[in-house]
């Protein structure tokens, strides 16, 4: 069991692959790596007099993070508004909620915080075997998953359904890597790249050049489809090759269709987002991965500060309009 989830771990912090300045020397810079939030973690800043502090700060803050959104944890007053409904009033988690919402609604739904039930049943939390639900346990979890069943009411989060479960797992770690980042840049830090398990923060530039960000070729982890171009922004990766398990020679992966209750078959393998805010990265690439290529681009197209690879199974790449100057194919470089 834990041999299957370092794998998933391994597969799932390959999603994009950050190239740093030749210019500079591996001793240049410093590099930390932490298991954190069910996925290998790592911040790399230049060797400065107080990196070591500044790395200590900002994985502190991810710590913190995680303490907070860890619904699987008593850490978090997440895990007593599941359990029992208890009204979530800590202002960080009631703020990220608000946006949260935001995206369950307009992804109408294909993002939705509370698919955790089903996302239980196929096993995805912990150290549970995976298992294909049967499709009357799916149709008796449904009715359960719906993001309007809990509300943001005078900076408070309530349910409005004592039976509803929230799930921040497609959040998390685009916001602890954006904290992460914050922490550094406050204490005097100018460029870093923070990566939590594909979801990343490129900070500053990169010796005085925008980073350059390997988005992986789904298929083969040792290849790369393009490079982004960019700088201060968010970086993440949502894919199918990142956590699954095969049965009988099929492949279901952990980013579930709250329409069906079962893995979203869109006809993408990997989708992923830039945008300022590491928040709403990780929360449209899982978003845009279950509403498939038409949809999801569509919803990133309306949207006036995010841009988008989508890589599908057939092999085509598709780059959005405001990812298009920040992205270079890999058979043009
Ligand atoms: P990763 O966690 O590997 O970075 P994602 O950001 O795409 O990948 O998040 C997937 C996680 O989000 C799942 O493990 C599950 O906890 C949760 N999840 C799965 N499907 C959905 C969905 N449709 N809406 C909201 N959360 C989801
Ligand atoms: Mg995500």
């Amino acid at each position: 069991m834990f041999r299957i989830s370092y794998i998933r771990v391994l597969l799932s912090a390959l999603g994009t692959i950050v190239a740093f300045s030749c210019v500079q020397s591996p001793r240049d810079r410093v590099t930390r790596a932490r298991f954190l939030m069910d996925t290998y973690c790592s911040i790399t800043i230049p060797a400065a007099e107080h990196a070591q502090e500044s790395l200590d700060a900002a994985f502190a803050r991810m710590e913190a993070v995680e303490r907070s959104f860890n619904v699987h944890t008593n850490t978090s007053p997440l895990y007593a508004f599941n359990k029992s409904g208890v009204p979530v009033t800590d202002s960080e988690i009631v703020t990220a909620m608000e946006s949260v919402l935001d995206v369950c609604r307009d992804s109408g739904g294909a993002f939705d915080c509370t698919v955790f039930p089903i996302v239980d049943a196929w096993g995805f939390y912990g150290p549970h075997e995976n298992t294909v639900p049967s499709a009357a346990h799916l149709a008796a979890l449904r009715p359960l998953v719906n993001w309007r069943f809990i509300a943001v009411n005078r900076g408070r989060l309530v349910k409005l359904l004592p039976a509803v479960r929230v799930d921040l797992g497609g959040a998390a770690k685009g916001y602890a890597a954006h904290e992460a980042a914050k922490t550094l840049a406050s204490s005097g830090v100018r460029s870093a790249i923070v990566d939590a398990g594909g979801n990343i923060y490129a900070l500053g530039d990169n010796n005085g050049k925008p980073w350059r960000i390997g988005v992986q070729n789904p298929r083969d982890g040792s290849r790369i489809v393009g490079i982004i171009v960019a700088s201060n922004t968010s970086v993440s990766t949502s894919g199918d090759y990142q956590r699954y398990f095969e049965t009988n020679g099929v492949r279901y992966h952990h980013i579930i269709d709250p329409a069906t209750g079962c893995p979203a078959q869109s006809g993408i393998a990997s989708v992923t987002i830039m945008h300022p805010d590491g928040l709403y990265g990780d929360l449209l690439s899982t978003a845009v991965f279950v509403l498939g290529a038409e949809r999801g681009g569509a919803l990133i197209e309306r949207m006036t500060n995010a841009g988008a690879v989508i890589v599908l199974t057939n092999g085509n790449v598709i780059v959005s309009s405001r990812m298009k100057p920040h992205y270079i194919p890999e058979k043009a470089r």
